[in-house]
């Protein structure tokens, strides 16, 4: 980063260099207010210093200058000054910070505060994709972003960077995602960034919601309307000004990964919410609440569905036998088997102590009784910690034409099981719905 120091005490000179050299500044340093404008007028920087009193002219003049130049008008500026020095007068500038030279112990303090909180991005790592076709714009931004610590992929047309974007297996809070898009508005080859941040935001899931910073040189307010109806989160105008750009980068990250972490959460909650701890199926509140759906869908695209009731066999006793510990870990292991037996548009879930329910779409009954009996088979051979198990099953199904929902499903399966039982346990009954 580059930092312009207008100072005539040496002394001076060479703490502020030394001062803002450790926090990765490149200093240019002159003594009088004319040899600045020159390196203002052909220079961005990210921080300018000034003395208040200068031999050749009015500091705050050239304050003023700063504040309206089409390079450095956004540029923070440090006003150092001495006690005599009439802050109130100089209300009307746009001054970042004055620091006050004589108070020697706390210059450091101040710039180093100032700079952190203002200039350092908290995340420089980041991940940038950027696209823009001019080859100097593109080195002087690339240059920035890397030296601060940002990892940065470039293209030079919006048609690559989709390729790359859409093609990327990592997103959303995963650390190898992108964080970020700046992209440049008219560009080499057919798309627009125009239409790169409409093509992302059309994206599903936190893909579709990552920022995006539009760079142009056009300010026109049409232009800056039509880009934030497209999707973009911020727009920075050219000649970039790198101070101003890396604070929208941070900020914009920032609260991506904020909002990463809402989303996770989010999931998680859900998650914990629906599940049963100990099997991992859906628990019974979970099931009752998606069966709706699952039966409305089945109702509108007329497919046939099946339902399982599963019970395993004389469960107490194993308690009795190996102990509460050993059940629960039974328990466990059959709930893995179910989960991992099923397709996944299937409702798998646990309805109380050793009894599960499966909801099977587009399953009509001759295919719900291999599928039962292959479970059943599973069952017995799972023998979890070396115990025998097996299982009664009740089944029904429901055929495209027919109706009913949860309750008139489950009151059949559930006769079903209990016909098992007395048939002998560890084989399968199918009962009818009742229409
Ligand atoms: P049946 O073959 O007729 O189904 O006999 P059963 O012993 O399996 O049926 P019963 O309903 O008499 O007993 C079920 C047992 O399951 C009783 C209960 O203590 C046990 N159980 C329920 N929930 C849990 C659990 O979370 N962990 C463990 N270890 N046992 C559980
Ligand atoms: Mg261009
Ligand atoms: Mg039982
Ligand atoms: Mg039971």
């Amino acid at each position: 980063m580059q930092s312009l120091i207008i100072e005539s005490n040496q002394a001076n000179c060479r703490l502020l260099d030394n001062i803002l050299g450790q926090q990765g500044f490149d200093s240019d340093i002159c003594g009088n207010i004319d040899t600045a404008r020159s390196y203002i007028d052909s220079e961005n920087y990210d921080i300018i210093c000034i003395n208040h009193q200068l031999k050749d002219g009015e500091s705050s003049e050239f304050v003023e200058y700063c504040n309206s130049h089409p390079r450095n008008r956004n540029t923070p500026i440090l006003y150092l000054t001495d006690i005599q020095t009439p802050e109130t007068q100089l209300k009307s500038l746009r001054i970042d910070k004055f620091i006050n030279m004589q108070n020697k112990q706390r210059i450091a303090d101040q710039i180093i505060h100032f700079v952190e909180s203002r200039l350092d991005p908290v995340f420089s790592e980041g991940r940038i994709l950027f696209i823009e076709d001019s080859k100097t714009v593109a080195a002087v931004i690339l240059s920035q972003l890397k030296n601060t610590g940002y990892q940065v992929e470039h293209y030079r047309s919006a048609e690559d960077a989709w390729a790359a974007f859409e093609n990327e297996a990592a997103y959303g809070s995963d650390s190898k995602a992108f964080d970020l898009v700046i992209t440049d508005i008219t560009l080499a080859g057919n798309m627009s960034g125009h239409e790169l941040a409409e093509k992302i935001r059309a994206l599903d899931g936190a893909r579709g919601f990552i920022p995006i910073i539009a760079v142009t040189g056009d300010t026109s307010d049409e232009l800056r309307l039509s880009l934030y109806q497209s999707g973009v989160n911020d727009f920075i105008q050219k000649p970039i000004l790198s101070g101003e750009l890396l604070v929208r980068i941070r900020n914009l990250i920032t609260t991506k990964r904020l909002l990463d972490k809402v989303h996770d959460q989010r999931r998680e909650l859900f998650a914990l919410a629906t599940t049963d701890k100990l099997t991992g199926c859906q628990n019974r509140h979970s099931l009752m609440e998606f069966s709706g759906k699952f039966f409305a869908l089945s109702s509108r695209q007329r497919y046939p569905i099946s339902m399982l009731v599963i019970d395993l066999d004389h469960f107490k006793a194993i308690n009795d036998t190996h102990g509460h510990a050993t059940g629960d870990l039974v328990l466990s292991s059959v709930g893995n088997l179910l989960n991992q037996f099923f397709r996944k548009g299937d409702l798998v879930a646990r309805f109380g102590g050793e009894e599960f329910v499966v909801l099977m779409s587009h399953c009509d009954q001759p295919l719900a009784q291999t599928k039962a009996e292959k479970l059943r088979q599973a069952i017995e051979d799972l023998q979890p910690d070396g115990i025998k198990i097996t299982a009664s099953i009740g089944f029904t199904s429901r055929q495209a034409d027919q109706s009913g929902e949860f309750d008139v499903l489950f009151s059949s399966a559930d006769k079903g099981v209990y016909t098992a039982k007395e048939n002998g346990r560890n084989c399968l009954v199918y009962i009818p719905i009742e229409a």
